[in-house]
Order: C-alpha cells, then sequence, then structure tokens
C-alpha cells in the first residue's frame, strides 16, 4: 500500500525532492488531490498517464507558484494579465498559448499549442512547488473517470501502489476540480465550471461564453478529456430523486423530510451505510467539499445504485450539477 505521510515540513521537502528526481507524488490542493509530476521531464509526466491510467490525448494541467513563474510557460496579453492578478491564486485554470521553447514536456500538452496553468491556493502545494523549483503538471490523484479524490485514504484506496508517496493534509476546501478558462481564442470561455462561477468572470469579461461540452461530438471537444462520461462510482446514479427505491442509497441534499421509499415509509429509518448528506443546511459549498468523498463511501456492493436529490444550478451548484450529470451518464 501507498505511504501517506502527514505534511510536516521534512515531508514537504521529501515530496520536492521525490518531484525533482523523476518521481510521481501525490500532492494536497485546495481543489481535489493531485498527481504530480516534474512537467519540464518527458518521463516524470508518463508515470502520471500510467498511474492513473490516463487517456494520452488527455492534457494536464501545470501548477506554478505565481504569475511570474507562469509566464516561463505561457503568453500571457492584457487579458490574462488582468484576470490572473484579481483571481490568482484560486481554483481557476487559464488556458494560454504555449509559450516557445518553454521546456514543458510534449505529453503535457498532448501536443497542443495552447497549455492549462493554474496558481493554487494551497500553502502545502504551493511550498513544494517552490521547493522543487519546477512547475507540477497534475490531474486529480484518482483511476481516470472515477470521483475525484479528495481525501487521502480515496487516493490511496485509487491509485495503490501506483501512487507509492501520499503527502496528506486532510480533506480538500472546495472538493471540485479548477474551473478552467479559456483564454487562447477571440472569444474567453469556460471548458468547465468549478468555484470561480460564471458571474464573478463575467463581470471582469462582458463577452463571457460557456462551452458545452455535452453538445459537442468526440472530434470536435474543444477541451480533450472532457468525455462525457467522468468522475462516476461503479454504481447507477440517478439524478434528482424525489423518492428512494428499494436497494437505493441515497445522496442527500438540504432537507429529507419530504423524502420516501417508493415502497413506503420514510428516507429518516435508512441505516447510515444507504445515507448521506451533502449539506443538511442547504449549503452549496459544503455540498461541493463532500460530494466526491460522499459519491465514493455509497458506492459499494451493499447498494444498487445511488439516487441524488435536486442540486440548486446557482453558484458553485452548476459545477456540481455538471460533475453529477456526468456520472450518471450512460455514454
Ligand atoms: P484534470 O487534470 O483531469 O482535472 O483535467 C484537466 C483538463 O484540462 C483536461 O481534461 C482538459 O479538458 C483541460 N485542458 C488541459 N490542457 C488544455 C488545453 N491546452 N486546452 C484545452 N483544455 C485543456
Ligand atoms: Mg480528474
Amino acid at each position: 500500500m501507498p505511504r501517506i505521510v502527514s505534511a510536516t515540513a521534512e515531508a514537504i521537502k521529501q515530496s520536492a525532492a521525490l518531484i525533482v528526481a523523476g518521481d510521481i507524488v501525490v500532492l494536497p490542493t485546495e481543489t481535489v488531490y493531485g498527481l504530480g509530476a516534474n512537467a519540464l521531464d518527458a518521463d516524470a509526466v508518463a508515470k502520471i498517464f500510467k498511474a492513473k491510467n490516463r487517456p494520452n490525448f488527455n492534457p494536464l494541467i501545470i501548477h506554478v507558484a505565481d504569475k511570474t513563474q507562469a509566464q516561463g510557460y505561457a503568453e500571457f496579453d492584457g487579458i490574462a494579465h488582468k484576470i490572473a492578478d484579481l483571481f490568482w491564486p484560486t481554483a481557476l485554470t487559464l488556458i494560454l498559448p504555449l509559450k516557445k521553447n518553454s521546456g514543458i514536456a510534449a505529453n503535457v500538452t498532448v501536443g497542443l499549442k495552447t497549455i492549462a496553468v493554474r496558481v493554487p491556493n494551497h500553502k502545502i502545494m504551493r511550498e513544494v512547488i517552490k521547493q522543487s523549483g519546477v512547475p507540477i503538471a497534475a490531474p486529480s490523484a484518482n483511476n481516470s473517470g472515477e470521483p475525484s479524490a479528495t481525501t487521502p485514504a480515496h487516493a490511496a484506496q485509487s491509485l495503490g501502489d501506483n501512487a507509492p508517496f501520499i503527502l496528506a493534509d486532510g480533506a480538500c476546501d472546495v472538493g471540485l476540480e479548477s474551473t478552467i478558462l479559456d483564454l487562447s481564442g477571440d472569444v474567453p470561455t469556460i471548458l468547465r465550471a468549478g468555484a470561480v462561477t460564471f458571474e464573478a468572470l463575467q463581470a471582469h469579461l462582458p463577452n463571457l461564453q460557456i462551452d458545452n461540452v455535452s453538445k459537442q461530438s468526440a472530434d470536435e471537444v474543444k477541451s480533450p478529456g472532457q468525455l462525457l462520461k467522468h468522475y462516476a462510482p461503479s454504481l447507477p446514479v440517478r439524478l434528482n430523486a424525489v423518492d428512494v427505491a428499494n436497494g437505493e442509497a441515497l445522496l442527500a441534499f438540504g432537507s429529507v423530510k419530504f423524502m420516501s421509499f417508493k415502497s413506503g415509509g420514510h428516507v429518516k429509518d435508512m441505516n447510515k451505510e444507504a445515507y448521506k448528506n451533502l449539506s443538511e443546511d442547504g449549503d452549496l459549498d459544503e455540498a461541493a467539499k463532500n460530494l466526491f468523498m460522499m459519491l465514493r463511501d455509497l458506492d459499494c456492493a451493499l447498494h444498487t445504485g445511488i439516487a441524488v436529490m435536486n442540486i440548486p444550478d446557482k453558484g458553485i451548484g452548476v459545477a456540481i450539477n455538471e460533475r453529477l450529470s456526468r456520472a450518471a451518464s450512460q455514454a
């Protein structure tokens, strides 16, 4: 089994040394746990793809300490400077033109002329980046297609010995992957919803668009990897549930006063392995933080499926619903 190591000063130093040596390390961030490697080292990056069985056409996000470091790898125009200055460090990834002679390994961008870059708002992750001195490519620390790992235990459970070293810092604060904003084209476009909302970005980008990936066919996907089925537990997921079928687990949101069994009875009598509430108070930030963790906890052979209550489609709820609809997708 992998080593789960608390993020002491010594463990941070060791993680940075492993990155420099060309190894992969599971790292905490505010979004989800990342499986990190030196983005300048193609062999190290190849280990990420292998460990999580990630399709080789799905590009990676690089994580850097600040905008100055990002400028070594990506071209910033006026708008990119403005957005980076306003938002970073945070759960916002920018797609920008890849800089010539950047040194970024070709398998990070899978040969694209653009690069995805983010400055995380997580003290330990930033320390690992600074001490390693390199940009860190890091997708979520789980097998490709599964719900993202938001705790060290879930990273360990998903990747097993494929990820020998896990730098642990508890559950992730945000719990969902970053918002992806494409600034490489004529019109700024959100390619993936996240904690940084459409409204927050639109206040500074009046012509902001959203790319609805679920409407694209595989050959016109602008953001490779945003394929339909993703974030999926092994059990079937049923959305907007207003009641629970026999054998189903329930992922609730807010009050369950009006939730009942199809066969009669009230869900308050469900046993606790079959019932989780994303947020009893109906708090969307709390729900985002709990989403992947609870989906993983309910995903066991005791149940026939997971029924999920309606989540309001506002604020970070948009990102929650986007993940859930892909988790429920049959495609
Ligand atoms: P993940 O690391 O799994 O959270 O996913 C990163 C996602 O970022 C990929 O699946 C792509 O959809 C997106 N991405 C990364 N690089 C690019 C790029 N150069 N252009 C467009 N999308 C990208
Ligand atoms: Mg992922």
